[in-house]
C-alpha cells in the first residue's frame, strides 16, 4: 500500500549510519530536500509537487515523523521499540493528537481518474488550495494514520539486527529483519556470541 510506504520511509529517515550510530536524513534542510525531490514521483501523485524545503516544513515533517515513530512503538509494544529513539518518545497522547490535527489541517474529497486501457484510481485529494506546506505535511500525517488504523499495524515490527533501527512490516509470516543483508549482520553476530561463549 503507497501510505504504507510513505510512512515507512519517513518513519526510516532515522537510520543507521553504517558505522554505528544513527544518522537522521533530516536533520537539516537541505535533508528534507534531498529527501523530497527522491519522493517527487509519489508526492507529485498524491499532492501537486513537494513544495520548498525551509525550516518551518522542516519542523512540521519531523514533528510528524516524531509523533508516527511514537505510535510505532506502540504498535510493536511489548516487543523493544527502536533503539534509536527509544528514550525519547513523545508522549501517545500528544502523538494521537499531532498525526490527526496535522491531518486534518487539509480536508480531502474522494477523486477517482480512469485512462483509457488502465484500472480506474481512486484518490483522496486536498480540497481547495491549501498552502503547499501543510498539502505535504498532511499527506505524511494521513499515511502515518493509515499504517497505524490499518491492518499492517498487525505486521509491523522494529528490526531487531545488531545496530539496525529501522521499523518494516513483515512481508512473510517468517520475516525477521528489515531487510536480508540485517539477517546476515544478526546470524553473524550470533555466531560469534556463541563461540565466545564456548571459549570461556
Ligand atoms: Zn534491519
Amino acid at each position: 500500500m503507497e501510505a504504507t510506504r510513505l510512512a515507512l520511509d519517513l518513519a526510516g529517515t532515522i537510520r543507521h549510519d553504517g558505522h554505528g550510530g544513527v544518522a537522521d536524513d533530516l536533520a537539516d534542510t537541505a535533508g528534507l530536500a534531498a529527501w523530497l525531490h527522491d519522493r517527487a514521483g509519489t508526492l507529485d501523485r498524491a499532492e501537486g509537487g513537494p513544495p520548498p524545503a525551509d525550516p518551518a516544513l522542516l519542523t512540521a515533517v519531523r514533528e510528524v515523523r516524531a509523533a508516527l515513530r511514537a505510535l510505532c512503538a506502540r504498535a510493536v509494544h511489548p516487543a523493544p521499540p527502536s533503539s534509536a529513539d527509544a528514550h525519547h518518545l513523545l508522549p501517545e497522547d500528544q502523538a494521537l493528537a499531532r498525526l490527526n490535527a496535522a491531518a486534518a489541517r487539509v480536508p480531502t474529497a474522494p477523486r477517482l481518474t480512469w485512462e483509457p486501457g488502465v484500472p480506474p484510481v481512486l484518490r483522496h485529494l486536498p480540497v481547495g488550495a491549501p498552502p503547499a506546506a501543510d498539502r505535504l505535511t498532511a499527506a505524511l500525517a494521513r499515511a502515518a494514520l493509515a499504517l497505524l488504523g490499518g491492518p499492517d499495524r498487525e505486521r509491523l515490527r522494529a528490526c531487531p539486527a545488531p545496530r539496525c533501527v529501522r521499523y518494516f512490516v513483515k512481508e512473510h509470516a517468517r520475516q525477521e529483519w528489515c531487510t536480508p543483508s540485517c539477517g546476515n549482520r544478526a546470524r553473524v553476530a550470533r555466531h560469534h556470541r556463541r563461540r565466545r561463549a564456548v571459549e570461556r
